[in-house]
């Protein structure tokens, strides 16, 4: 195994949803970042994962998250010679969000080009194991396939999704009792559709859960919507994997194998029992089993349900979190809830973004310090960008300045990802 030392301004945790735009955001700020991730891409649960829906960079009313992630999801747009679609005309009746979808080999390049071009250095396959702190630096320690790094850093911004660094720092975590389902995500094409009726299939899926042919949570959205809607998205983003415990390898390892058994029951349903589902074929499958909710830090503050559905203007704001509450449980499925008026814009404050009673470490992602309730409407995709690129700016102000990050001012930071395209709050 090979000894390697490396010394840089600031690592990022994980190059997932929060983490690439964290440090695409300090590189270009002009500091020495490196991003350690464990799998082999940018865009973690974007990407890699198979959730290519960053829904929310527009509110009903306007922009709500532009900046790095927006430059990223047009870039990917314009390389496809796709449009960008026009929030206004785009919203479904239903629901507030933005739908935006990604092409995901094109996103997890496009991100990674522009990663290397500000001057980041990526380091994929390498999971950090351990750190520690030396005098006013990180001592973090990651391993790759015959590689072992030391890596010596002023800050660490904490995007593992699972409190990877504050755990090993033994800082406080909020983890609920129970979690919100996991999922797998894959893909089931060719379906004969002028042959699929509406109630037909309904009337066999409840038969096959009736007989233990299918199992809950196979189609996670039953409670709200009709089997055939399953059918029209191919299962995409419709499997619920219960306890999904992916923040260690025993855990993922587990959540993988529920969710390729839940993968091949339906599928061999579908081919077996759905008219027109006779020549199905298993098109896509995210190589690994997602948590929606599992550790994240305590911070400073823990962002309330209250904070969240009447949108307080915290002093200490850093971006937005536009969004609705989705909450995935067993016992119902999914419950959407809705902010009140559109007029409401919930924010994420820098105080649950730093871990409580912590210095020269800040989370981002699904990491930020939240309630239930609270957490299910902002761990959002383009929330977690918007909050990766704000920790981004704070760390690159405090190597900066030399000083630590909780120090910085949020009005500072705003600033600066402001320069950077963010929308202002
Ligand atoms: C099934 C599902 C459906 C969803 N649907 C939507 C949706 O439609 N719209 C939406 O906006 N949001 C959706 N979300 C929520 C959203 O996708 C996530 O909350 C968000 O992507 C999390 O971003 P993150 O940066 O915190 O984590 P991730 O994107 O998961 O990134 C974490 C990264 O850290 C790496 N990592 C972890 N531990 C280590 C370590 N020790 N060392 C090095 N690297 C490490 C991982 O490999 C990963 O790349 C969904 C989530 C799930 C699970």
């Amino acid at each position: 195994m090979r000894s390697i030392n490396e010394t840089v301004d600031i690592v990022i945790a994980g190059g997932g949803t929060a983490g690439h735009i964290a440090s695409i955001q300090a590189a270009r700020a002009g500091v020495s970042t490196s991003v350690i991730e464990a799998g082999t891409m940018l865009g973690g649960t974007m990407t890699a994962g198979g959730v290519y829906m960053p829904n929310h960079f527009f509110s009903t009313k306007g922009p709500v998250v532009q900046g790095i992630p927006w430059e990223l999801y047009t870039k990917t747009k314009e390389m496809e010679g796709l449009d960008i679609p026009d929030y206004r005309q785009r919203r479904p009746v239903e629901s507030p969000g933005y739908y935006s979808y990604i092409n995901i080999p094109i996103y997890a390049a496009v991100a990674e080009e522009e990663a290397l071009q500000a001057g980041v250095i990526l380091h994929y396959h390498e999971f950090i194991a351990d750190i520690k702190a030396v005098g006013n630096y990180w001592e973090i320690t990651s391993f790759g396939r015959g590689i072992r790094r030391i890596t010596k850093a002023k800050e660490i911004i904490d995007c593992t999704g699972d409190a990877d660094v504050v755990r090993l720092l033994e800082l406080d975590v909020l983890k609920s009792k129970v979690s919100q389902p996991g999922a797998l995500q894959y893909k089931i094409e060719g379906i004969e559709y002028e042959q699929v009726w509406k109630e037909e299939v309904q009337t066999i899926y409840e038969e096959a859960m009736n007989n233990g042919t299918l199992e809950k949570g196979d189609f996670a959205y039953a409670n709200m919507e009709p089997f055939k809607y399953y059918l029209d998205h191919g299962g995409h983003n419709a499997t619920h994997i219960y306890e999904a415990n992916t923040y260690d390898a025993d855990g993922q390892t587990r959540a993988n194998i529920e969710g390729r058994a839940r993968m091949l029951r339906m599928y061999n349903f579908v081919r077996k029992s759905i008219p027109g589902g006779e020549r199905a074929v298993l098109k896509m499958m995210a190589p690994y089993a997602l948590a929606r909710e599992t550790f994240h830090a305590l911070g400073e503050y823990v962002i309330e349900k209250d904070d969240f559905f009447k949108a307080t203007d915290f002093d200490d704001k850093v971006c937005n979190a536009f969004n609705y509450v989705d909450m995935h449980s067993q016992e119902i499925g999914c419950e959407v809830e809705y902010l009140e008026s559109a007029d409401l814009l919930p924010k994420v404050p820098f105080s649950a973004l730093i871990p409580k009673g912590s210095r020269r470490i800040t989370v981002a992602g699904r990491n930020v310090s939240a309630n239930r309730v609270a957490f299910a409407g902002i761990r959002a995709q383009c929330t977690c960008m918007a909050m990766g690129q704000a920790m981004g700016a704070a760390a690159a102000l405090a190597v900066q300045r030399g000083v630590a990050s909780r120090e910085i001012s949020s009005r500072d930071i705003v600033a600066l990802t402001v320069e950077h395209g963010a929308v202002p709050v």
